[in-house]
């Protein structure tokens, strides 16, 4: 129970990686909220969190709105009485070639990715350096913060941004006890990526089966997706190290798709 006493919140956490997230940080004994878009998603992560005994409450939270994300951390400061760990998960792909690549769809990918992690960060650390306490931020990045893919222009650029964010944020919370790091998946089964492999296949003009072996799963050790749970389980690890010492890196959790 590395967490006990903890509260934690996890954008994007109706789903995937985010879901998986808040259930073990829960399990760890942190109280915690999801929030998402999809709030009625959201209430079932939480019901089941509660009804496997655990503290969490939903929030409606579009990350891309600052008055939806100040309204969800206030909210948050509110009922479960401060913000120790906040997970910035949220995401959605959006694959194209650049020169079909619509501008409405690049600023969408932006918002959500980058805005949403500044948006949030802005919000929670102020009551991390009130309380304080310090805290642990930990973006959701991905092999493509060190890789690039094809047709991921917008992605991989957000990705690769999210290194730069919490560099910052680690110098300036690092004398008040905030750290900040990037877990940075390789290919993991969900929804998101369940959508893609059709994409892919589509765009490239090749199978499905090879959208998995040639293109996700090529450069692993193995051949295997990670899992919900890899992921969830090394944020667990950040979010209840408790020193400075680890602040500022991104951990690649990708089956040896990107070795740094
Ligand atoms: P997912 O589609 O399963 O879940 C994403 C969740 O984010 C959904 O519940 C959705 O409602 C929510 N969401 C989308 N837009 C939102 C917004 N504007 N505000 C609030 N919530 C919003 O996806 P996932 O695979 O679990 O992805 C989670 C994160 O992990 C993303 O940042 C993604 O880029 C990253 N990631 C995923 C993989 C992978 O292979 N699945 C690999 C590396 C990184």
């Amino acid at each position: 129970m590395a967490l006990q006493g903890k509260v934690a919140l996890v954008t994007g956490a109706a789903s995937g990686i985010g879901e998986q997230t808040a259930k073990k940080l829960a399990a760890d004994g942190a109280a915690v909220v999801i929030a998402d878009l999809n709030l009625a998603n959201a209430q079932k992560v939480a019901d089941s969190i509660v009804d496997a005994g655990g503290k969490a409450i939903a929030v409606s939270m579009d990350v891309t709105s600052e008055d939806a994300v100040n309204a969800g951390i206030e909210e948050t400061v509110a009922k479960l009485g401060g913000i120790d760990v906040l997970v910035s998960n949220a995401g959605v792909q959006i694959v194209a070639p650049i020169e079909e690549y619509a501008y409405a769809d690049w600023k969408k990918m932006l918002a959500i990715h980058l805005d949403g992690a500044f948006l949030t960060t802005k919000a929670a650390i102020k009551h991390m350096y009130a309380s304080g306490k310090g805290g642990s931020i930990i973006y959701m990045g991905s092999v493509h913060s060190h890789e690039a893919s094809k047709l991921k222009s917008a992605y991989v650029t957000a990705k690769h941004g999210l290194l730069g964010l919490a560099r910052v944020v680690a110098k300036e919370g690092g004398p008040r006890g905030v750290r900040a790091n990037v877990v940075c998946p390789g290919f993991v089964r969900t929804p998101l990526v369940e959508k893609q492999i059709p994409e892919q296949a589509k765009a490239l003009g090749i199978s499905e089966e090879d959208v998995v072996k040639n293109v996700m799963l090529k450069e692993t050790v193995d051949g295997e997706f990670t899992t919900v749970a890899d992921v969830a389980n090394t944020v667990a690890f950040l979010a209840g190290f408790e020193s400075n010492a680890l602040t500022g890196q991104s951990v690649v959790v990708s089956h040896g798709w990107f070795m740094q």
